[in-house]
């Protein structure tokens, strides 16, 4: 093993994590050539820009933005884009690297990107907005195409931002190319069911992790949700339309929680009013901090990476940790919560809802042919079921942790690609 962490100094480095997540599993690899393993270390592509914005003012900013391929062996590299202050190059290969093992382990054909600007999209009108997101995506030309590179939603972007970067592709070509992104709206060839995916495939994991636990009465299992982004608030959703008990929900600036638990369409009605959930009626306010450590019986964090670490996995409650966000738990909180008997479904896992309906999507596009929402739904189930079973059974097998077994079966898979095609030339 030469890569060494020699450019990641932050505690929590999401890069960090990631690699040392990769060690961790590669432990139980021994049948996995090491010049492979080494080789699955790197991105294979890294890509940084610089450019100029002009704001309504008449002024020109400079911003930055990344675009990373990490492994590209078992087809295009599929990943989302974030706009975020918080956006360094060490976040977004941590991304990439997670996205080849979450495509992997779902078995769909794709390899694993990322991407993303040092924006806070808030500061920037709708029209500053556009012209970031048209000049991001002109850059990235070199590297993007239906067949090379299909952007994707994250954190700080939307079906808008993508269909900015769809019109951008399109307009430069000469004719339209919605296959070179996904989530977007579905006017312009996005995919029924899209939006929520992410969310439902949490909770489709939590179903699954709670009968594993013989828990099968929805009512008696209380749920806290950190994040109401798309994650958090379609996973809040759909468990409170399946008749769990959601008793907490936050965003960036704090949560509110009610222990006999909330009315979530009441909260989404006030949230789409009040675009916070500052003063909501009926519950009392928390900290995300606060909000971690509830009383609770499952903990969906879906807000950002790092937020579960040795300083508070100890106080931690919940018995299981269904990861919406990427990369919330840190490797020395995960061995804190293995100890303490909590059950985690991990992220590449339980977020993988909307990298398959992104699969989807894009397979309609190329097909010109579109699904109901009924039909994508019911092959989203089918195949996060079926990774739920794989892991599981990976995991009683080796004797190991559900993400450390997830990881395994994702990186056998790429190792098999890579060794079948061969080392070019
Ligand atoms: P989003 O921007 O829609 O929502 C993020 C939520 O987190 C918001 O409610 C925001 O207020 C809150 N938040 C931001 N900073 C916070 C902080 N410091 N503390 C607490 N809350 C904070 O983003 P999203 O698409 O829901 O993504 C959330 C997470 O899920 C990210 O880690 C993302 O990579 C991951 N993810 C998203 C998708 C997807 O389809 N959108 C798919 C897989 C994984």
């Amino acid at each position: 093993m030469v890569v060494a962490y020699a450019h990641i100094n932050e505690e929590n480095n999401a890069y960090k994590i990631a690699l040392e997540q990769y060690d961790r599993a590669v432990r139980h690899l021994d049948d996995v050539d090491a010049g492979l393993i080494e080789f699955m270390r790197y991105p294979r592509r890294e890509f940084t820009v610089n450019f100029p914005v002009r704001r309504d003012d008449g002024n020109i900013e400079m911003f930055t933005g990344y675009r990373v391929h990490h492994n590209t062996a078992m087809g295009p590299s599929k990943g989302g884009l974030r706009y975020s202050t918080a956006v360094t190059l060490d976040e977004v290969r941590a991304l990439a690297m997670w996205m080849t093992w979450k495509c992997a382990l779902v078995n769909i054909p794709y390899g694993g990107a990322k991407g993303g600007v040092v924006v806070d999209p808030k500061t920037l009108s709708i029209g500053e907005l556009e012209r970031l997101t048209r000049r991001y995506a002109s850059e990235l030309f070199p590297l993007m195409s239906p067949q090379m590179d299909i952007p994707a939603p994250d954190k700080g972007t939307n079906a808008q931002v993508m269909a900015w970067i769809m019109d951008t592709y399109s307009m430069t070509l000469g004719y339209s190319v919605p296959a070179i992104v996904t989530g977007k709206p579905i006017a312009i060839g996005g995919s029924e069911g899209r939006t929520e995916a992410t969310g439902r495939g949490v909770i489709v994991c939590m179903v699954s992790a709670l009968k594993h636990h013989g828990i099968t009465n929805p009512a008696n299992v209380k749920i806290a949700v950190q994040g109401f982004g798309n994650v958090g608030s379609n996973a809040a959703s759909y468990a409170h339309e399946l008749g769990f008990t959601v008793v907490a929900v936050s965003d960036v600036e704090g949560g509110i929680y009610n222990e006999n638990g909330l009315d979530i369409p009441d909260v989404l009605a006030y949230v789409a009013q009040n675009r916070s959930l500052r003063n909501y009626p009926n519950a009392s306010y928390v900290t995300n901090s606060e909000l971690l450590v509830l009383p609770c019986d499952v903990l969906i964090p879906a807000a950002m990476e790092g937020q579960i670490h040795d300083g508070n996995a100890h106080q931690i409650k919940a018995r299981f940790l269904i990861e919406g966000a990427n990369g919330p738990t840190t490797p020395e909180a995960d061995d804190i919560l293995l100890d303490n008997g909590v059950y985690i479904v991990p992220d590449i896992l339980a977020n993988s809802g909307g990298v398959i309906v992104s699969y989807f999507e894009w397979v309609q596009d190329l097909q010109a042919f579109f699904w109901g929402k009924s039909a994508v739904f019911e092959n989203l189930d089918r195949i996060l079921g079926a990774a739920y079973q794989t892991t599981q059974h990976t995991a009683e097998t080796l004797k190991i942790d559900m993400r450390t077994a997830a990881q395994v079966t994702a990186i056998k898979r790429v190792s098999t690609a890579l060794s079948i095609r061969g080392i070019y030339p």
